[in-house]
Parts: structure tokens; sequence; C-alpha cells
């Protein structure tokens, strides 16, 4: 099963993309992940990468392509994943198709999480991440036995740089402007798959799992 997520910073999309790929058992490929994780071991992509998150805009795609391309190449790749944060522009979305191609693969479905504006910006208010193993948390709706602390690595949470309610807006309106033309080009190839994701996690995971459960029929 090969499939992407949409939805504007957060829509819920990355946990939701992290429980489909816990039950289906195929990695969650994260762009936003693997590029904190290139600036946090100081790589070339991290430096370039790094002065573009802490603003809000998008990593140019001469980075972001090959990253994905080489990452969909390993191993654990081979019965699917699920693309979480990419593609994020119609350019992106042309390129991964030119990856597809080269792999001889082709994607399932488009998850699209639709959520309103002032949903997000309480929920990223309140969204805290740990620094050593990523795992995200909502202070209101799931929230880590020790609010400073995470329940898988016992490392610090924070909040992340790029969550602070000036980026959130500068996130929201490239999301407006950059990725909602995807929105119709997935549309237009029957692929989209639109889930209310205002709700708890579990009532959004089975919406979502039902639709999966029609792409894997048809
Ligand atoms: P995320 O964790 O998905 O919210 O991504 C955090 C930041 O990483 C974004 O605000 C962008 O600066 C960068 N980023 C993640 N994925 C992409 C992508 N597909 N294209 C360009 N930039 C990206």
């Amino acid at each position: 099963m090969r499939l992407v997520f949409l939805g504007s910073p957060g829509s819920g999309k990355s946990t939701q993309a992290g429980l489909v790929s816990e039950k289906i058992k195929i990695p969650r490929i994260a762009t936003g992940d693997l590029l904190r994780d290139a600036m946090a071991r100081d790589t070339d992509i991290g430096r370039k990468a790094d002065v573009y998150m802490k603003r809000g805009e998008l990593v140019p795609d001469d980075v972001m392509l090959p990253l994905v391309e080489q990452r969909m190449g390993e191993p654990d790749c081979a019965d699917g994943y699920v693309l979480d944060g990419f593609p994020r522009t119609l350019a992106q979305a042309i390129g991964l198709e030119e990856i597809l191609a080269r792999r001889e693969e082709a994607l399932d479905g488009a998850i699209l999480m639709d959520v309103d504006t002032e949903h997000i910006l309480k929920r990223l208010s309140r969204r805290r991440v740990c620094t050593e193993c990523n795992t995200l948390y909502n202070l209101d709706a799931e929230p880590p036995r020790d609010s400073e602390r995470c329940n898988k690595c016992g490392c610090e949470l924070v909040l992340r740089d790029d969550d602070a309610e000036d980026t959130v807006r500068r996130r929201l309106r490239v999301y407006r402007s950059g990725t909602f033309p995807l929105v119709e080009y997935y549309e237009a190839e029957g692929l989209l798959r639109k889930i209310d994701g205002v709700g708890d996690t579990k009532a959004v995971f089975d919406l979502i799992f039902d639709e999966i459960s029609e792409l894997r029929r048809s």
C-alpha cells in the first residue's frame, strides 16, 4: 500500500500516518523528521534546510526530491509506505510521479485531513515534540504522563520552534497557496479520500482505516 497524507500543519496528519503505518506495517516517511534528523546530524542537507525550516518556508525541491527517493529505496519500503508531509507542491507531486515511474510503482491513495484554522491554531500551541525520538503529544488530547518528558524515551518535550504562532500562520499560508492545489490534482487522479479530521484520534483513525480498506479492495 502506497499512500500520501495531505493536510495543513496541525491537522493530525502525522499522528494518523503513524497509526496507519503501525497498523498495516509499512514505514511512515515523514519529510519534516528526515530534515530535522539531518539538521541534528549537521549534514549538508541539514545545513541547507535549516534556514528555510526556521522561517516556516518550504525547503527547495532539489533538496527534497533526492532525499525522498533515497529513503524510498531503503529495503523496508519494498511493500509500501505512508508519505507524510510530501509532496507539498504540484512540482513535488510531479517529481514523485517520476520517482514512482522509475521504481515501477503507483500510489494507492491520497488521504486529506480536513480541519479548520481555529482548531489548528489551538492544537499547535498545545503540541509538544520529543527532542530525541520526535514523538508528538498534545497537552490536551494526547498528554504525556509527565508534561515535560517523553513517555517512550524519557527525553525532554519542547514546543517546536516552528510551532510559534507567527510561524504557524506563515506555514498555514504556505499550505494554502502551495499544498492546496494538490487536493485538486489527486482528486483528478481519482486518488483523493477526504477525512473529517476534527474529533478524537481513534474516531478519526477509524474513518481513515475504512477508506484504506476500501482502497485495498479496489
Ligand atoms: P513538518 O514536520 O511536516 O511540519 O515540516 C516542518 C518543516 O520542514 C516545513 O515547514 C518545511 O520547512 C520543511 N519541509 C517538510 N517537508 C517538506 C517538503 N515536502 N517540501 C519542502 N519543505 C518541507
